[in-house]
């Protein structure tokens, strides 16, 4: 690839004199790891296409949507003939009670979904739910997990327990934040104090079960039934954010998995997006009838949106939902991600690179430590500038990871044994330049 012909760099150029920052979403400018953002033209099952006509073997699926992969003949089908139909018109329609139904029959602790367009409104609007139904202000947040970006989530620890967080943006103002305590990943004793200290105060425990923005950590087992347990005794929500984890680590989301091991476990509350939009923007919450009830128009908790239930996208999330619904379906994508994920181990172990990885269901995560970290803390010890490498050395040879070291990866169905024998023999190249 030569410098003359490469049509990302002039559209980068033009990208930042518009748009701050050339992109519409900040991982997208490729800040941590240097180099130009490649512009994507076009995608199809495992592949994308840049501005130079560089395809790639695509591991980011849109940061998780694309489960199917890009282009699934029976989506598009979906898709098209809603199109046809109508854009979008504010009044409700059939197929927004289909997808509801749809979401409440794979989620055992759902009885009832609100639709809203993106990750950021749900979880916003299911901490409003848990503090409107507990009459309870603040609430618990971990360190590492992202929940959208609402004022009152973007906080990072504050000096001690008793002190609330900071905000981690401008513009957040320090009463927003005041409600907000933010604790340690996979850290029971801070857990335990925090609920001694604030429990009769607290409307929600939010958190990501799997947690994907801080690359690729499990809330250990121990740790999320103390989570429970806590929640319970004190008259908290347990809110789960699986809008990276749903219907994307299994069929019933990360609470199916903890369920495996903690007999009768439910969250309280879920936040739900990325796969169940399949690429459009949507997103839901939901929880048990009582707590649901308590919103508008039945209940005092305001929450409204224009195109919130969008016939377009919640085709193309129904569509997506009844793929990934078929027999086999998720055993297929599990056995894919491990082929990925054990390749690269034994291909890092053969060029004598430090490496760990992990993974679940479609989604995966990688570091370049000895050992899985278990808290933001030991994720943000892995070295910065080596990860920069393999993304680049990676992205070169065309395949397209994640730029950035503290997010997930997502495998889809798309990608064929080929493509993922393919990418970890590029891989093993990449390694033996680190
Ligand atoms: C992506 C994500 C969000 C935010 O969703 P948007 O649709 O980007 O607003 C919230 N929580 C988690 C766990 C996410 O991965």
């Amino acid at each position: 690839m030569t410098h003359n012909t490469d049509r990302n760099l002039p559209l980068f150029e033009r990208a930042k004199a518009v748009i701050p920052g050339g992109v519409n979403s900040p991982v997208r400018a490729f800040k941590a790891v240097g180099g130009t953002p490649r512009f994507i033209e076009r995608a199809q099952g495992a592949y994308m296409w840049d501005a130079n006509g560089q395809r790639f073997i695509d591991y980011i699926g849109s940061w998780g949507p694309m489960i199917l992969g890009h282009g699934h003949p029976a989506v598009l089908e979906a898709v098209q003939k809603a199109a046809l139909e109508g854009f979008s018109f504010g009044a409700p329609t059939e197929r927004e009670i289909e997808l509801a139904e749809a979401i409440i029959a794979l989620v055992p602790s759902l009885e009832m979904v609100r639709l809203v367009s993106s990750g950021t409104e749900a979880g916003m609007s299911a901490i409003r739910l848990a503090r409107g139904a507990t009459g309870r202000s603040k609430i618990i947040k971990f360190e590492g997990c992202y929940h959208g970006h609402a004022d009152a989530l973007l906080v990072k620890a504050g000096s001690g327990l008793a002190t609330f967080g900071s905000a981690t943006s401008a513009g957040v103002p320090p009463e927003v934040v005041q409600h907000t305590v933010v604790l340690e990943y996979n850290n029971i004793t801070q857990l335990e104090e925090a609920f001694a200290l604030h429990g009769a105060d607290l409307a929600c425990v939010m958190i990501e079960p799997i947690a994907g923005n801080m690359n690729f950590v499990r809330a250990s087992v121990p740790f999320m039934r103390r989570c429970r347990e806590l929640c319970s005794q004190y008259g908290a929500l347990l809110v789960f954010d699986e809008v990276m984890n749903g219907f994307r680590v299994a069929l019933g989301g990360a609470q199916s998995v903890y369920a495996r091991d903690i007999p009768g476990f439910e969250p309280d509350l879920t936040v739900m997006g990325k796969v169940i939009g399949g690429g459009m923007p949507l997103a839901a919450f939901g929880g048990k009838r009582a707590v649901m009830e308590q919103m508008a128009p039945l209940g005092a908790v305001y929450q409204a949106g224009t195109l919130s239930g969008n016939p377009v996208a919640t085709a193309c999330g129904l569509a997506t939902l009844r793929a990934i619904s078929q027999p086999g379906f998720f055993e297929s994508l599990s056995a894919s991600t491990r082929r990925l994920v054990d390749g690269l181990m034994a291909a890092a172990a053969a060029e004598g690179v430090p490496f760990s990885a992990d993974c679940e269901g479609g989604m995966f995560g990688f570091f370049l430590l000895p050992e899985l970290p278990s808290n933001y803390g030991q994720v943000m010890r892995s070295d910065g500038a080596r990860f920069n490498r393999l993304f680049h050395g990676l992205l070169d040879r065309g395949v397209y990871i994640a730029p950035a070291l503290y997010e997930a990866g997502f495998v889809s169905a798309a990608h064929t044994a080929q493509d993922i024998d393919d990418t970890i023999a590029v891989a093993r190249d990449v390694f033996k330049t680190l």
